[in-house]
């Protein structure tokens, strides 16, 4: 029998219940950050809920931290303001050393810490993450950074980055993302010192960002694991990553498919509710079983991640499917509330926006399929 987290599915739900759509909605309106949300999220456990519990976590597993997004976004909320707090320190957890671990964890976990920004997007490389530019050249006991990256959401509101850089020329090594290190930079101290953050407003609330390196001396020790090998240690991280957003995906889905349902059948129009329309009724239909199916490849993916398996293939699939899932069903839900589903108040334009973004990011469906035909179906690399 699958574990479903039920118990804390429960406690987010009541959670989520002192955050309603109007909370969202008016941070969306203001471009705010949802403060109080994260804090209740943090006193809760909920975001150190995948950090062992030596230095503080629970120590679960990702399909807890799964049932916990899927939860937030199927109540009308996001996750997008602190669900990097769940997962980015696993780089630092799998790949950092025992001081380094000792050092942040236990902060990271009470929330004392904010692990939140993940900068690897450069506005010139794009998903060629290879092409990187940003460079950190050794320089006796520090690291100098230069160089700029975009999209780096939550820098504004992190303590701590996980920064990608280069720190060996792409041509130096025998595969293109040889050369690559991964550095735990401490935001507070280098702020103003060489690290700039301009925000970067866009079609959802998600608090994203430019960061430019000017000069930045960063300490040596601020590098996880060994120079060179920064893409290997990353890559662990984006299964459970692709994992987690495809919760989110479908706990949206389910957001849009209820929302629809109810108003479906509440609103009547022609003496009759428009959920008696077959045109209505099967769309909504259609969205369920897209859904449910979805649903069964995170659980999947989830479990193997859990089980120490190998998991690409399922949690790209996973991704894919649950981000098809979810725009399938706000196009339905938006169709189904007609004129009203342009409305603020009724939040479905809001969320609508929200979830289309996972059809390109943290990784675009194209990118997944050629994952997917390359190294699944061993057909010849497209790019
Ligand atoms: C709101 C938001 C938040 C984000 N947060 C972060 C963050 O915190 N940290 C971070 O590092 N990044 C972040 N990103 C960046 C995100 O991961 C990238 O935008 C995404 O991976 C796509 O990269 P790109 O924008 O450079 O698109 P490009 O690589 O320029 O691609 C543009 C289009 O071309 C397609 N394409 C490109 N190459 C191929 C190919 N070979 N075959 C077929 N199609 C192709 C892509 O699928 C895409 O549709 C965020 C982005 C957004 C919008």
């Amino acid at each position: 029998m699958m574990e479903t987290y039920e118990d804390i599915r429960a406690s987010v739900r009541a959670l989520a219940a002192g955050f309603p759509g109007e909370y969202w909605r008016t941070l969306d309106r203001e471009r705010g950050y949802p403060t109080q949300f994260v804090q209740a999220m943090t006193k809760a456990g909920f975001l150190a809920v995948l950090i062992p519990e030596a230095y503080g976590g629970s120590g679960l597993g990702i399909g807890a931290a799964a049932a916990i997004l899927e939860e937030v976004h199927k109540q009308g909320g996001n996750g997008g303001a602190c669900h990097a707090q769940m997962y980015v320190m696993g780089t630092l957890l799998r790949h950092g050393s025992e001081a380094q671990k000792a050092a942040y964890l236990p902060g990271i976990a009470a929330g004392e810490l904010r692990l939140q920004a993940f900068a690897v997007t450069e506005p010139t490389s794009g998903t060629d993450t290879s092409r990187i530019r940003t460079t950190a050249v050794r320089d006796g006991d520090a690291y100098v950074v230069n160089g700029q990256k975009v999209w780096t959401s939550r820098a504004e509101h992190s303590d701590l980055m996980l920064l990608l850089a280069r720190t060996a020329p792409r041509e130096a090594g025998e595969k293109p993302h040889d050369g690559m290190s991964v550095f735990l930079l401490d935001m507070r101290q280098a702020l103003g010192h060489g690290l700039s953050i301009r925000p970067l407003r866009a079609m959802i609330n998600h608090h994203t960002t430019e960061v430019f390196f000017d000069e930045l001396r960063i300490p040596a020790d601020s590098l996880i694991g060994e120079e060179g090998r920064g893409f290997r240690y990353l890559l662990d991280g984006l299964n459970a990553e692709r994992i987690l957003i495809a919760a989110e995906a479908i706990g949206d889905a389910r957001w849009f498919i209820e929302k629809a349902r109810t108003y479906a059948t509440e609103r009547v129009v022609f003496d009759r509710p428009i959920g008696q329309n077959q045109g209505i009724q099967f769309p909504i239909a259609r969205a369920y079983a897209a859904t449910e199916a979805a649903d069964l490849m995170v659980n999947k993916a989830a479990a193997l991640f859990d089980g120490g398996e190998a998991c690409g293939a399922e949690a790209n699939m996973a991704k894919l499917l649950a981000a098809d899932a979810s725009w399938q069903a706000a196009d339905m839900c938006l169709q189904t509330h007609g004129g009203f589903g342009f409305a603020e108040e009724y939040d479905v334009e809001r969320k609508f926006r929200e979830t289309r973004l996972f059809q390109v990011a943290p990784i675009s469906t194209n990118l997944v399929l050629a994952y997917l035909a390359e190294h699944v179906l061993g057909l010849p690399r497209s790019y």
